[in-house]
C-alpha cells in the first residue's frame, strides 16, 4: 500500500451527493490534515433525492449541489466536479468511463476511492444501482482507460489530456474489506459533514447514533481498540 506521505492528489468519485460522508469523510478529514488535496467527482445531480414532494427536481439540484460543498469544507476538501447525470438512472456505460477518464487525467491523482461495483449483501444501503455502475466505471476508467494514450484518443487529441497512471484504488462499501481506518478522532467532523445534507436526514440525533453502531462494528471487525470507530476500505494496488 502507499503511503499517506506518497499520496500528493486523492480523487474521490461517487454516485451521489452525501455518499461519500456515509462513507469516508472521517477517512478524508485525516488526509486533508496530513496536507494531501481531495477532489470530489460526483456523478449524478442527486434529483431523485429527499422525501419532500413540495421541492421541485431543479430546485434539489441546486440544494444538494451546495449541501456537498458544505460538507466538504467541513472535511478540508474544496475542489468538486458535479457531472451531472440522472439521480436513479446511471449506467456503467462506454461515456461515463470517458467522462471519468476525463477527470482523472485533469486531476492527476495518485489514489482514487470509489463505490463498490459488488452488491453487498450484508449492507444493502450501500448497494444502490448507481453506486454499482459508478464503481464499476470508475474501475473501467482508472484501468485502462486513463493510463492508455489510444483508449479514449480524442482526450488526447482534443483536450490535450495526457495518460495518467493511478497507483491505488480504496473502495467503499465492498462487501470484502482489506483496509480500516481508525476515524475516532474525525469522527465529529464526519458527523458536521452528514448535517450539512439536510434535505436527506430526517433523524439527526438517529444518525450519530446509527453511525457510531457501524463505525464500531468495523473497528471492531479491524481489531482496533474497543470504544474505536473506523471506516473500512478494500484496497486495490496497480503496478
Ligand atoms: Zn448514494
Amino acid at each position: 500500500m502507499l503511503e499517506d506521505a506518497e499520496v500528493g492528489r486523492i480523487l474521490v468519485i461517487t454516485a451521489h451527493p452525501d455518499d461519500v460522508d456515509f462513507g469516508a469523510a472521517g477517512t478524508i478529514a485525516r488526509w486533508t490534515d496530513a496536507g494531501i488535496e481531495v477532489s470530489y467527482c460526483v456523478v449524478t445531480n442527486g434529483d431523485a433525492g429527499g422525501s419532500d414532494r413540495s421541492v421541485s427536481r431543479a430546485d434539489m439540484v441546486t440544494i444538494r449541489q451546495a449541501e456537498q460543498t458544505a460538507a466538504a469544507k467541513q472535511v478540508g476538501v474544496y475542489d468538486l466536479h458535479f457531472l451531472g447525470y440522472p439521480d436513479g438512472l446511471v449506467e456503467p456505460t462506454i461515456g461515463l468511463r470517458r467522462d471519468l477518464a476525463r477527470v482523472i487525467r485533469l486531476l492527476r491523482p495518485n489514489r482514487v476511492l470509489c463505490p463498490s461495483p459488488d452488491r453487498n449483501y450484508q449492507r444493502m444501503g450501500t448497494s444502490h444501482p448507481d453506486h454499482r455502475a459508478v464503481g464499476a466505471s470508475a474501475l473501467d476508467a482508472v484501468y485502462p482507460d486513463s493510463r492508455n494514450p489510444f483508449a479514449f484518443p480524442e482526450l488526447l487529441a482534443a483536450e490535450k489530456l495526457e495518460p495518467w497512471t493511478v497507483r491505488e484504488v480504496w473502495i467503499s462499501g465492498s462487501p470484502a474489506p482489506t483496509h480500516y481506518v481508525d476515524i475516532t478522532d474525525t469522527f465529529g467532523r464526519k458527523i458536521a459533514a452528514l448535517r450539512s445534507h439536510a434535505s436527506q436526514i430526517s433523524d439527526p440525533v438517529g444518525l450519530e447514533e446509527r453511525l457510531r453502531g457501524w463505525l464500531g462494528s468495523a473497528a471492531a471487525a479491524g481489531g482496533l481498540p474497543a470504544g474505536s470507530l473506523a471506516e473500512s476500505f478494500q484496497v486495490l494496488e496497480y503496478g
